[in-house]
């Protein structure tokens, strides 16, 4: 038995984005300026005890009281907001309190195994190095999938003077202080380790104490790995690791949200629906601002029309706290659209990473999705209008309901990596507070509370799009309550008519 999750809209931010904390945001969600905009509140994992990369790092999965409370979760909830929450499958971090007993106790820690050991994992697979990690055979190395350049290591100092290597795919940082290695990282969950399916259970029970409905399921598709794989997206044994998380998850209520970017022509969205899921509309950023730049809406009602004939059930978005995908958009858009479409984004201030080891691939650019879109507040309401009328349930970065502008002086601050910065500025009380008082806030929010109340959009409800390539039409019926949209490409006037 599936759960049921409505289609409204979702508010997305850290739990600190908007005046320093969560108490204001539960308060802000339940003023007269944003009551019933609402019906799903996606709350970042910085929501945990956490240290790198904003929240995907997690110690421990308690509430982290500088910045949320109980209170606050207990607000959102009797609003009727349901949240969404993130579990990470994948990793966690170096200071969580099974890698520290690792660290404490080495070979005799109880989870010697709930991480992965590297030169364990490789053994007759590679040859051993100076270093004291194996490097595997090229073979076995060349279809790999790597996030960061060199092989995904961090040497972990054991209580017997030995350095052993763990597999980190994602962040680290690695420091010298007062004459000793410092570490931080986020190192990879061994899942065939039976301790590790306690804690995934412990934590699936957490966040639906806290009130998650959905549950967000970060970088799933490296955590299952076996020699002479590309490690990301093993089949069968992703679909298997995601049967076995739901057969724990639907009993408390939770519909699962797997989290995957790849491109169109893979198919993989297709595949997730197949199986049961929610998945990702990663394409709807891209596509809107091709479409409104080219002038030409086809291929977004294309695609609009296959989320509603094929019945995907997605979570799209304009903005969120990562960049605007473009790498997804491959087969939906040819190349050379996909190079304008990058070029307009950066020509606008956006910052491209490349992704480790393909060159001329980009697989996301960061930017604010009001800069974007060149900082006009006529493309930024239209593009939340289009946001509205497509199939599917509509996530809200917070910063694009408030205009927000790319924050080149984060990402200075951050540092080395720090470009997602650009589009994650803290603001604070009295910045929402003097925003909301402006025009171009107030029309999003009402057509955010349209969305949420006009009984014509729902997941079964009868959806028609059509497109003469500057115009769009897009229709919602649902019984005998209908809602169409009408948008003009070329001048961002649009208009919406109710039955
Ligand atoms: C998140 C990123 C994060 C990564 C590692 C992604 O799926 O969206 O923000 O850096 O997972 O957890």
């Amino acid at each position: 038995m599936g759960n049921t999750i409505s289609n409204g809209p979702m508010l997305n931010s850290y739990p600190d984005s908007m005046g320093g904390n969560l108490d204001f945001i539960s308060d802000l969600l339940c003023s007269e300026d944003m009551k019933g905009a609402f019906s799903s509140y996606y709350i970042l994992p910085s929501l945990y005890h956490s240290d790198l990369d904003r929240g995907f790092s997690v110690i421990d999965y308690g509430i982290n009281e500088e910045i949320a409370s109980r209170n606050a979760l207990e607000k959102i909830k009797s609003e009727g907001i349901g949240l969404k929450l993130d579990i990470i499958l994948n990793h966690a971090s170096v200071q969580s309190p099974q890698f520290q007993d690792l660290l404490k106790n080495g070979e005799n820690s109880k989870y010697r195994d709930f991480f992965i050991d590297w030169n364990k994992f490789w053994e007759g697979h590679g040859k051993m190095n100076s270093e004291g990690y194996i490097e595997p055979d090229p073979e076995l190395i060349k279809d790999m999938f790597f996030r960061k350049p060199g092989l995904p290591i961090l040497m972990v100092d054991f209580p017997d003077g030995r350095s052993v290597p763990y597999w980190n795919t994602f962040y680290q940082e690695v420091w010298e202080e007062d004459g000793k290695k410092k570490y931080l990282g986020q190192m990879d969950l061994n899942i065939n380790s039976s301790l590790v399916w306690d804690f995934y259970e412990d934590t699936l029970k957490t966040l639906a104490s806290y009130g998650a409905k959905i549950v967000r399921l970060d970088a799933f598709a490296y955590a299952p790995k076996a020699v002479g794989r590309k490690n990301f997206l093993n089949e069968p044994e992703t679909w298997d690791l995601l049967e076995k998380i739901k057969s724990i998850a639907e009993p408390l209520g939770l519909t699962l949200l797997p989290e995957i970017h790849d491109a169109y022509d893979a198919k993989i969205y297709e595949k997730v629906a197949s199986k049961g899921y929610m998945t990702y509309d990663f394409f709807l950023p891209g596509l809107i601002i091709d479409a409104l730049s080219r002038k030409d809406g086809s291929v977004l009602t294309k695609w609009a029309k296959e989320i509603s004939e094929k019945k995907i059930k997605t979570v799209n978005m304009l903005g969120c706290h990562d960049g605007i995908p473009v790498l997804d958009l491959k087969g939906l858009l040819n190349d050379e659209q996909i190079q304008n479409l990058i070029k307009t984004i950066t020509d606008r201030g956006g910052m491209i990473k490349n992704l480790h080891g393909q060159k001329n691939v980009y697989y996301q650019v960061n930017s604010t999705y009001y800069s974007a879109l060149g900082e006009e507040d006529d493309a930024m309401l239209l593009a939340r209008a289009i946001q509205m009328f497509m199939p599917g349930k509509p996530q809200v970065w917070y910063l694009d309901l408030f205009n927000g502008k790319n924050d080149y002086e984060a990402v200075k601050r951050a540092g080395a990596g720090g470009h997602k910065e650009i589009n994650r500025t803290n603001l604070i009380a009295s910045e929402v507070e003097e925003k909301l008082k402006t025009d171009a806030v107030k029309k999003q929010i009402e057509l955010l509370r349209f969305r949420n109340s006009c009984p014509a959009f729902g997941f079964d409800s009868d959806f028609s799009c059509s497109s003469d390539g500057g115009n769009i039409i897009m229709s919602w019926k649902n019984g005998a309550s209908e809602a169409t949209l009408r948008a003009d490409l070329c001048t961002y006037k649009y208009d919406i008519t109710v039955k």
